[in-house]
């Protein structure tokens, strides 16, 4: 059920747009280049508010928005941002939902995800390394808390819920500190036991599977 095909080749895609869940400084490295190189920038309205005035050509993300081919629309996320987001993304029918950075996962977030044929889902930490690992107590207590991130095993009993209709699941916001991607995949996989869809990784550094949704 588990596979991990390593890189694939998204990297000969070009970016036909970039939508930004937050405003946080792992999640806007790079911007800047994008934005003079005339890449369609997506972002919430309270997300390009945080970034300031530099951006003055992105598209707010309100209800329903075209770019790239794709109809985009978002939902909040509860994480410590001025206005995070997740993200659906819709063609002809197929949903693919991107969610990363949440402490926790509310009803309305598993309601916004439930129609969706591929998934892009957070399993931030493995509870253990966190607990155990190099980071301050304020910062693990962050990442522990209902605004911080998801651990691996959060991710997969919500994952168990969203499952009988995904199809692809790729789990994403790996920590390089406080888990390891065998980690994430065993314990999510763990919840999703009878499952027959896919589970990937994704990687900080090069691009993941691509795989086709059915429509
Ligand atoms: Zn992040
Ligand atoms: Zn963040």
């Amino acid at each position: 059920m588990a596979g991990d095909q390593g890189p694939g080749a998204a990297g000969r895609f070009p970016i036909a747009a970039l939508i930004l869940t937050h405003e946080h400084a792992d999640h806007v490295r790079g911007l800047r280049t994008l934005y003079r190189r005339g890449t369609p920038i997506l972002a919430s309205p309270g997300t390009l508010r945080a970034l300031g005035h530099r951006f003055r050509r992105a598209i707010p993300l309100n209800g329903e928005v075209e770019a790239a081919g794709l109809r985009i629309s978002s939902f909040p996320v509860p994480h410590d941002a001025r206005d995070p987001r997740g993200i659906v993304l819709e063609l002809d029918g197929t949903r693919a939902g991107i969610v990363t950075d949440l402490g926790e996962v509310p009803g309305a977030v598993l309601e916004a995800l439930a129609g969706c044929e591929g998934l892009v889902f957070e399993a931030n930490h493995d509870l253990e390394l966190l607990l155990s690992g190099p980071y301050p107590w304020p910062l693990k207590l962050r990442i522990l808390g209902p605004r911080g991130h998801l651990s691996n095993d959060v991710a997969g009993s919500a994952l168990a819920e969203l499952a009988p209709r995904a199809r692809a699941v790729f789990l994403a916001h790996i920590s390089q500190e406080n888990n390891r991607p065998s980690l994430a995949l065993e314990t999510v996989a763990r919840h999703l036991e009878h499952w027959d869809g896919a589970l990937y990784l994704t990687y900080p550094d090069r691009p993941g599977a691509v795989v086709e949704l059915p429509a």
